[in-house]
């Protein structure tokens, strides 16, 4: 089955409340029936202006605000209610990279234990509802781990000790994604996660995720405002308009058009 599946998904967010408790307005529908299949291994972009929905989108996707419509598929199991089968579905399959690394990172933990952190995280949510989790690894045992995660987005073994402060941008974006890449996903979704970053490093991080690709089989939700981000790295992008999908194809297909 595809790894993601969205079907008529919409997000309606209702006015807000008066002073006397009454809404005003008809509220905003940041997503309005969003239909959409990514299949494992794919990178798939999402454009659109600021406010098209994108970002309401890829909460929707993880998890982090249930849709007002529609169905939201995880490897062919419906998570559309996000109750705690739902949350390990997601767990086993999908993880989101933000778009500042910086305020991602607690300043005052070393490199090594912000992705233990991520793993102890992630291993205290799969033991929920369960009475014995796996067992915990040893010091020892967390910090080979952590640097195994830490190699595979290509940060050398000398940075386990630093903090994120004595990071270059795109060094600490590289930890974000060894954070993400804790649970082995099938999916990345990740929201501008090379804005910040100077064109040469963009480019480091759009091939390490390439390598991810080729070598885990990774794919790829790539949420951006420059279609140059995903013209490199994406083989197919969805255009959203005032939360609908208005366009889906090939990149070569749709950056085509005028
Ligand atoms: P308050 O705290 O007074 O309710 P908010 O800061 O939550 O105000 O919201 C201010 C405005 O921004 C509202 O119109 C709300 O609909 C909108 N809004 C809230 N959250 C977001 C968001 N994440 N993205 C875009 N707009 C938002
Ligand atoms: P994008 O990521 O493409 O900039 P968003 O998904 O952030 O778009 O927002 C889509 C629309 O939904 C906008 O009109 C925004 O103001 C509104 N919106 C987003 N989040 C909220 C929220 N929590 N409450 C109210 N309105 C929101």
């Amino acid at each position: 089955p595809p790894v993601l599946e969205l079907r008529d998904a919409a997000k309606h967010y209702p006015a807000r409340r008066n002073l006397i408790g009454l809404r005003h307005g008809p509220g905003t529908t940041a997503v309005a029936g969003a239909s959409l299949t990514v299949r494992p291994g794919e990178f798939v972009g999402i454009v659109g202006e600021s406010g098209s929905g994108k970002s309401t989108l890829a909460r929707l996707v993880m998890g982090l605000e249930a849709p007002t419509a529609g169905r939201i598929l995880v490897d062919g199991a419906d998570v559309t209610v996000g109750d705690a089968a739902a949350r390990s579905v997601r767990l086993g399959a999908l993880q989101m990279v933000f778009q500042d690394p910086q305020s991602a990172l607690n300043p005052r933990r070393s490199v090594w234990r912000l992705v233990t952190q991520a793993m102890e995280a992630a291993r205290a949510r799969l033991g929920t509802g369960t009475r014995a989790g796996p067992a915990r690894p040893s010091r020892a045992g967390r910090r080979e781990r952590a640097a195994t995660l830490l190699a595979e987005t290509g940060l050398p073994a000398d940075l386990l000790d630093r903090f994120p402060a004595e990071l270059s941008g795109g060094q600490k974006q590289r930890v974000n994604i060894a954070r993400a890449l804790c649970l082995a996903p099938r999916l990345l979704v990740a929201d501008e996660i090379v804005s910040g970053l100077d064109v040469s490093v963009q480019a480091q991080i759009l091939n390490l995720l390439h390598t991810l690709r080729d070598e885990l089989g990774i794919g790829l939700l790539l949420i951006s405002h420059d279609l140059g981000v995903v013209r490199y790295v994406c083989s197919r992008v969805v255009v959203m308009r005032h939360g609908e999908i208005v366009e889906e194809g090939p990149v070569e297909a749709v950056f085509r058009d005028p």
